[in-house]
Parts: C-alpha cells; sequence; structure tokens
C-alpha cells in the first residue's frame, strides 16, 4: 500500500491548517502541526511551553533540539505507521535531516512536500484576520473565510480567538525567518525529487484539487 509521509511546506499563512483538514480527512492519517503542539504546551504551562513562549511570541522559532525532540515523539505513536502529514515542521535543514534519521531508521521517507506558494502582501492579510478555533484548531477568517456565526467554529462550536502572533509586526518577523530559515528547504526536498508546488492563492477548495492531483488517490 502506498504510504503518505507527507509535509505541508510554505510561509506562514498559506494556508497549511486550512488544507491540512482536508488532507487527513481523505487520506486518513493524523495530523501533525508542531504549531498546535507548542501552543497546547504554553497553554498548559508545561516547562517546554513555559521555554517556547517567548520564542513564539516574538516571531522566532523554537530551537530545534525542542521541536525535533516532539517530532521523535509524536512518531513514536502508533497511528503514524500509515503515514503522516506534518505541518510546519520541519522548518530548518537540522531538522530536515533529524527527520530523515528517523524515517530511515524505520524503513520510511519523505513521499511528498507540498509546498503552497502565496504572495507575501496577500500572506500579511490573511494572518491579520485570522481567528482559530480554542477547540478543535480549524482557522477562519473574518473576511476571506467568515465562520457562519461569529467567534463560533463551524465545525465544532468552540469560541474562536485571535494567536498572540498575528500581529502585523510578528507577522513581518515571521516572514523574514520564513525566507532565511525554512525556504532552502524547498531545495533540499528538490534534491529528494519529492516536491509538489502547489498554488495557493486560489480558494481553498480549488487549492485542495491541486494538492489531490499531486497526491493520487488515497486508497491505491
Ligand atoms: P497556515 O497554517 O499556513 O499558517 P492557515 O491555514 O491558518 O495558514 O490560513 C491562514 C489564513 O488564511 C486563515 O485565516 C485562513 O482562513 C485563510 N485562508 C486559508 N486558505 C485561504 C485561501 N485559499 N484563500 C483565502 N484565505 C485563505
Ligand atoms: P505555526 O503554528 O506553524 O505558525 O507556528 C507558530 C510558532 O511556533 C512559530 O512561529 C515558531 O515560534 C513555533 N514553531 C512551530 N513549529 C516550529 C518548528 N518546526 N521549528 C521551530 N519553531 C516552530
Amino acid at each position: 500500500m502506498t504510504q503518505f509521509n507527507l509535509i505541508l511546506l510554505g510561509p506562514p499563512g498559506a494556508g497549511k491548517g486550512t488544507q491540512a483538514g482536508r488532507i487527513v480527512a481523505e487520506y486518513g492519517i493524523p495530523h501533525i502541526s508542531t504549531g498546535d503542539i507548542l501552543r497546547a504546551a504554553v497553554k498548559n504551562q508545561t516547562q517546554m511551553g513555559l521555554e517556547a513562549k517567548k520564542f513564539m511570541d516574538a516571531g522566532e522559532l523554537v530551537p530545534d533540539s525542542v521541536v525535533i525532540g516532539i517530532v521523535k515523539d509524536r512518531l513514536q505513536e502508533p497511528d503514524t505507521a500509515k503515514g503522516f502529514l506534518m505541518d510546519g515542521f520541519p522548518r530548518t535543514i537540522p531538522q530536515a535531516e533529524a527527520l530523515d534519521e528517523v524515517l530511515d531508521a524505520l524503513d520510511r521517507g519523505v513521499t511528498k512536500t507540498l509546498v503552497i506558494l502565496v504572495d507575501e502582501e496577500d500572506l500579511v492579510r490573511r494572518l491579520t484576520g485570522r481567528r482559530i478555533c480554542r477547540s478543535c484548531q480549524t482557522p477562519f477568517h473574518v473576511m476571506f473565510n467568515p465562520p457562519k456565526n461569529e467567534g463560533v467554529c463551524d465545525v465544532c462550536g468552540g469560541e474562536l480567538y485571535q494567536r498572540d502572533d498575528d500581529t502585523e509586526a510578528t507577522v513581518r518577523n515571521r516572514l523574514d525567518v520564513y525566507r532565511n530559515q525554512t525556504e532552502p528547504l524547498i531545495d533540499y526536498y528538490d534534491r529528494a525529487g519529492v516536491v509538489a508546488r502547489i498554488d495557493g492563492a486560489q480558494a481553498p477548495d480549488v487549492v485542495y484539487e491541486s494538492i489531490r492531483a499531486a497526491l493520487g488517490p488515497a486508497g491505491a
């Protein structure tokens, strides 16, 4: 059976979380978002959360050792046997190398890296208007993807909130960090021959159709 060991790559606001919901529903693989895991740690005031918070609030990357540890632990869970969808990881070359090592040891490799591309000014508009569900983390947008009832999640009825790091100044820094530290990963995965470039400027359903075309059928 085809393995779906997938990575969603792209700048903050490209639509990774939005597309992740659709991909995991169709392909039956777990969604592993290091951002969601870190935000849960911040909320629960764990040691890791306390350490990570200052980096996240500034729009900087949390140290590699912390996020690599999170992903290594998560990949031990049995639900990842059939595949996984990484969202927001890897973000640096050392993180990508660490992921390759873990997968090598399991006799697995990255099947596809979906790179979602969107212009920078659109990203700023998307991020500053983003609202997230406190319960299921589904993203909405006040203009581009509004919930049916203001402030309430369409999926689970949870409360919507604005992330602390979705302010314009922090967003601009996150985009710089992406360009300097994460964009080089496109070349890294190009060398492995696993990249599919996806035009993320289209409506979410259209973007998803490009993703499906790149991945092929779920049951193959
Ligand atoms: P990421 O996970 O890559 O940071 P999100 O999926 O959270 O991005 O999307 C960022 C914001 O842009 C959200 O407010 C979301 O509702 C909105 N958005 C996502 N995809 C699109 C799209 N194709 N067109 C317009 N807005 C979108
Ligand atoms: P995200 O939800 O993917 O936008 O991530 C939010 C924030 O969490 C980032 O700005 C980083 O501070 C931190 N973060 C998430 N994933 C990683 C990662 N793979 N490496 C380093 N920091 C991360």
